[in-house]
């Protein structure tokens, strides 16, 4: 039977695909038994794992020093232990005989097995330890399937539907050929989102009914921009399906006319329109598509969905690339930006914090480990040989953080002239603007930095004390608020009046309607993802700048959101 999902739309797309549901805990695995004669097989698939784990975990600890590695002591230390528990293996073995159910199943089943003997400890210190059977377990299945090559193309034409997605599993389930993804839980601003616009993969987020109404094998439609999600479609849905793809194309065809048009308003004003990228191929997209050089290089990607640390040759290489594929524009690497939501599967396991959006996060967690921050600082450094790069620090909050980063930063240019290498003269230092703190003492350190980033996803974030990825919070995030113009407004100013440049870097600038509303409070350099980039380019050229500036002074009066929201429709 037809069924209508609602649902946030967060990236953009039109799929139509078999629904894949996973379950919310646990590993998403179906009872599946092996025949008599493949036991043997099945053991020593499960066995060869299991070894494959445990090496993983070596190799990550052989290459971690200093602080880190003491700091995730601890935690391989847990997991190699419980890892070699002989009651694990004697366990697994024990299903895989008797029962012969699969080597997943066994680990699904023996996974949740202590998953409840750990929730019903006292101690909640101990209950808080079942996470270690995730990550252990989760270890070794991912080892299983990396040797099982009919799973991996298991996903190829589904709708994933699941309670939610971490960012660091979407790369491999865009690769597996996912076309959509549904989840129950998440916000239009995670970094989940951010990814998927990133991979082009279509994702509606907050459908709380998803997991309730999709059953395994549904047929699914999925629309990324409008967050309409139908089950069973019919006839008539599916002729809808094929007519928005028609005018979806129609659409791109024209503004593909754009690409290498001028950014100027009708009056005259050259505006920059940077890109977001976190891939390769981000990055040819805003070359071609005219970009005056990359803004955000999120670099947390690169640390994602792997279980070492990349070193400073292949970050090198990854920034090299990036610098040579822009032909001389400009580049902004972001120093790593991780905590909070982005810290799992990253090869840095770090410890679990009560509130992490409020924790160790971006540059926080960069000046914990230095050795983490000089092999960072080192390949940007290096990469600097190749054309224009700036560094852009997140997070920051003080004037001290920059001026550490920045004492770094010379000391590690020294070390690489010394050594021979070929770097740029001068460096240009950035921070992102995205703690209130940061914005409010702006006048106090503005001239410790040579440009300014607003980070507005974060910046709404914490100036209005609402999770950007708790969409029960639903209508309250948003920036169309007085505080949040106001901040905005100031520090664009107070940056241009010291000649700095100021670019907004969040989703805000991806957004057509807020387009109008940045450029009357004075922005002039946006950076957004390269899949917006040409209907922004499009409302700037139909825009009057003179006229819109004219506006800022009654935007900045309005008392609250309805007010701003009707000053905005009249701009
Ligand atoms: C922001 O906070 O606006 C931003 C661009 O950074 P991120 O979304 O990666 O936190
Ligand atoms: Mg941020």
């Amino acid at each position: 039977m037809r069924r209508l999902i609602q649902s946030l739309p967060a990236s953009r797309g039109l799929a139509l695909g078999r629904a894949r549901v996973r379950e919310p805990h646990g590993l998403d695995i179906a009872e599946e038994r092996v025949g008599k004669g493949r036991i043997d097989a099945e053991l020593a698939r499960l066995h060869v794992a299991i070894d494959r784990a445990r090496d993983e975990l070596g190799a990550l600890r052989d290459r971690l020093h200093g602080t880190v590695a003491r700091e995730m002591g601890e935690f391989l230390d847990l997991h190699a232990m419980l890892l070699d528990d002989p009651e694990l293996k004697v366990a697994l073995d024990h299903m895989i005989r008797t029962e012969r159910f699969s080597a997943p199943y066994a680990l699904k089943l023996q996974r949740d097995r202590l998953v409840a003997v750990f929730e019903d400890m006292d101690d909640p210190y101990l209950r808080s330890r079942r996470e270690d059977i995730d990550h252990v377990i989760g270890r070794v299945h991912a080892a299983l399937q990396r040797r099982d090559s009919d799973a991996v193309q298991g996903l190829a034409g589904d709708v994933l539907v699941a309670d939610s997605v971490a960012p660091s599993e979407l790369a491999q389930l865009a690769e597996r050929g996912i076309v959509a993804i549904v989840t129950a839980q998440g916000s239009p601003l995670s970094h989940s989102a951010i990814l998927a616009r990133s991979l082009h993969l279509p994702l509606v987020v907050g459908a709380h009914d998803a997991l309730a109404q999709v059953n395994d094998g549904d047929a699914m439609m999925v629309d990324g921009r409008s967050g309409e999600v139908i089950v069973e479609p019919h006839a008539a849905d599916l002729r809808q399906f094929r007519q928005r793809k028609r005018e979806s194309q129609r659409e791109q065809e024209r503004l593909a006319t754009l690409k290498k048009k001028a950014t100027r308003t009708r009056d005259g004003v050259d505006i920059r329109l940077f890109a977001n990228a976190e891939s390769r191929e981000d990055v040819a997209q805003a070359h071609d598509l005219g970009a005056n050089g990359i803004g955000l290089y999120r670099t947390e990607f690169l640390f994602l969905q792997r279980d070492q640390l990349p070193d400073e040759e292949e970050q090198f290489r990854v920034y090299r690339d990036v610098v040579l594929g822009m032909r001389g524009r400009p580049v902004t690497i972001r120093s790593l930006d991780l905590g909070a939501d982005k810290a799992d599967n990253t090869g840095l396991v770090m410890a679990s914090e009560p509130n992490p959006a409020l924790g160790v996060r971006g540059v926080r967690l960069s000046l914990r480990h230095r050795t983490l921050l000089r092999t960072q600082l080192r390949a940007v450094l290096r990469a600097s040989g190749y054309g224009p790069i700036r560094l852009l620090v997140p997070m920051i909050s003080s004037r001290d953080e920059i001026r550490a980063v920045r004492a770094e930063f010379v000391d590690c240019a020294r070390d690489l002239r010394t050594e021979g290498y070929e770097i740029a003269d001068h460096l240009e230092l950035g921070a992102m603007i995205e703690v209130p703190a940061a914005a409010l003492a702006l006048p106090r350190m503005i001239r410790d930095m040579e440009f300014v980033s607003i980070g507005t996803n974060d910046l709404v974030q914490y100036l209005l004390a609402v999770d950007r990825n708790n969409d029960a919070l639903g209508e309250l995030y948003s920036p169309l608020h007085p505080a949040v113009l106001r901040l905005l407004h100031d520090v664009i100013k107070l940056g241009h009046r010291h000649g700095k440049r100021v670019l907004v870097c969040g989703e805000m600038a991806a957004d057509p309607e807020m387009t109008r509303l940045l450029l009357a409070l004075g922005l002039t350099d946006f950076s957004l993802h390269p899949g917006s980039m040409l209907e922004v380019r499009q409302i700037i050229r139909d825009s009057d700048h003179h006229k819109l500036r004219r506006h800022a002074s009654a935007l900045l009066r309005a008392p609250d959101r309805a007010a701003i929201e009707r000053a905005v429709s009249r701009l």
